[in-house]
């Protein structure tokens, strides 16, 4: 079946995959569906129909983020009374004597709760499904350990899989981005979570550490965002990969990490990688961007954006998303890029292509958003003006050398949760976001309604690789069908009242298509 998809450059075996994706047939109800527009009622009425086991197919999640006011995010930091105890120190139990979490304080269970139903109202798409598949239960037997963002988004996603009968137990991958009291809602609610918002390097692994390792219970699933918890997996208990049936992982940075596991011979089971899905690619990495860097910014650091100097390294998705949202409100925008095609896009959408080192000096704020490593290098940072604001949109906290500022010639100042001013003997100023890792997850919220169609999509994949017969999948990356990204598209339509156009028999001849779908070819960019 489908469709190992190359790391980088390589042809894309594209025809492969449509042939394939008939083969699904969860997605084979979708293909018959008579309607024009594909309602999601009905599509999940089909859902249920399939034969249990054997037929259970499709849907699966990403994730990511948020909730507003105080408590969530960059706040909810500070906002504890008994933010000085670890949370490891502490002895805490969720209202039915449980104990198998950690995290900041259970008491916010309730506030937390809140946060989800919020999150819910937008993500009505994967709750529908959850609701239409919860009597199927395809995931049941499923043991999902997870790494992803904690927020009230990705808790409507752990509680979808949840509800579709998985046992799940979970970790954060970013060590400021989760919200404390969703950790501590979905703790009451009997789910293992073990994060904290302000965790320390130490923490993090700790943290991932008692997901894995647990007596009597052994992962069969992994749900990955970033690959942190793949790597321990496979640097700690290798042993569990004998059991688990497939990953899926949602970030460039995971994503690229198993292919080079895939190609040195070393990964041993099946992985899917949600982030190359177009319902992920197109919409978390750039809606979702151009939504959320501007309210990164505006919390911490009060800027204002027009007239002031830009430089977005990196005109990737994201790169493009921060980009259109900092010249929508007059700020001049420069882009640094080291491949000549998306050089050549940020030339045509009206931004000056330059290198780092010939605006440094005179630009306000530095962005990254490039999945690398030290692109803003000690050197960069010396020459900055005074308080330049300095963060980064990638997902690792690599691209920003954070690690040359501590040094003692320079004092580092903490102003405000997330923000740190880094002060140089001459008195010069350069303020850093969040230490250098992802602002937005870090000091602001993202929109829901992304993450509901990122989150449908991983929970697609996680049943898909959980209920495929053997052999289908191979120890390779592997892409969702086309045909499960259009599903995913087709399922958040109605939230806009959108009508599509369904194909004569007459043009779907000429265009060579099946009027259901897939409308694209894999290659094709969108
Ligand atoms: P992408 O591959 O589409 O874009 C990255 C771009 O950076 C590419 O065009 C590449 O040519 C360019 N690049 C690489 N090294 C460079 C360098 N030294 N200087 C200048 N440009 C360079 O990836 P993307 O989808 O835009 O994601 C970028 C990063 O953002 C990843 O780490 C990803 O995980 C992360 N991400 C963050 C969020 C968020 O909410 N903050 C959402 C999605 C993805």
């Amino acid at each position: 079946m489908s469709v190992p998809e190359p790391a980088g450059g390589e042809e894309v075996k594209q025809a492969k995959e449509v042939e394939d994706a008939e083969k699904y047939s969860f997605m084979a109800t979708v293909t018959k569906a008579p309607k024009k527009q594909i309602q999601f009622a009905d599509d999940m009425q089909e859902f249920t129909k399939f034969p249990t086991k054997t037929g259970r197919r499709s849907l699966s999640r990403s994730i990511s983020q948020s909730s507003t006011d105080s408590y969530s995010s960059a706040a909810s930091y500070t906002d504890s009374s008994d933010d000085e105890v670890s949370p490891r120190e502490k002895q805490q139990t969720n209202s039915k004597g449980s104990s198998n979490f950690c995290v900041k304080n259970i008491k916010q269970a309730e506030f937390g709760r809140r946060e989800i139903e919020i999150a819910e109202q937008d993500m009505s798409a994967l709750i529908s499904l959850r609701k239409r598949a919860q009597g199927e239960k395809p995931l049941a037997g499923a043991k999902i350990v997870g790494c992803t963002h904690i927020t009230a988004q990705t808790a409507v996603l752990i509680e979808t899989l949840c509800a579709l009968g998985a046992q799940c137990r979970w970790s954060a991958c970013n060590i400021y981005s989760t919200q404390n009291e969703v950790a501590a809602a979905l703790a009451e609610a009997g789910v293992a979570v073990f994060a904290w918002k302000g965790e320390s390097e130490d923490d993090f692994w700790w943290c991932i550490d008692r997901c894995v390792n647990v007596d009597g219970w052994q992962a069969n699933m992994i749900l990955d965002d970033g690959g942190d918890l793949t790597h321990w997996v496979y640097k700690k208990y290798p042993n569990v990969f004998k059991k688990i049936r497939g990953i899926v992982e949602e970030s460039v940075t995971g994503v690229h990490r198993l292919y080079q596991l895939s190609k040195a011979g070393k990964l041993c089971v099946p992985a899917m990688n949600v982030n190359d899905s177009v319902t992920k690619q197109k919409f978390d990495n750039l809606y979702c961007c151009r939504e959320s860097i501007l309210d990164g910014l505006k919390r911490t650091t009060d800027v204002m954006f027009g007239g002031k100097q830009v430089v977005v390294c990196g005109y990737g998705e994201v790169g493009k998303g921060c980009c259109a949202a900092l010249k929508a409100l007059g700020a001049i925008v420069y882009v640094t890029e080291i491949d000549p095609i998306c050089a050549l896009q940020a030339c045509m959408d009206g931004f000056r292509v330059v290198k780092l080192s010939e605006v440094i000096r005179q630009v306000d704020v530095v962005i990254t958003c490039t999945g690398n490593k030290n692109v803003v290098t000690r050197e960069h940072l010396d020459r900055m003006k005074n308080s330049c604001i300095v963060c980064n949109m990638g997902h690792s906290n690599t691209e920003i050398d954070v690690t040359s500022l501590r040094t003692p010639e320079l004092t580092w100042e903490r102003v405000r949760s997330q923000v740190d001013h880094v002060i140089w003997p001459d008195g010069k100023r350069v303020v850093l976001l969040a230490e250098g890792r992802l602002l937005n997850l870090s000091c602001s919220t993202v929109p829901t309604f992304v993450l509901s169609i990122t989150a449908t999509t991983q929970a697609l994949a996680l049943i898909e690789l959980y209920n495929a017969p053997e052999g289908r999948y191979k120890q390779d990356v592997y892409l969702l069908p086309k045909k499960m990204d259009e599903y995913v598209a087709s399922l958040h339509l109605p939230s806009f009242d959108a009508h599509l156009t369904e194909l004569t028999d007459d043009q779907a001849k000429y265009l060579g298509l099946n009027k259901n779908g897939p409308f694209k070819p894999n290659y094709y960019r969108y």
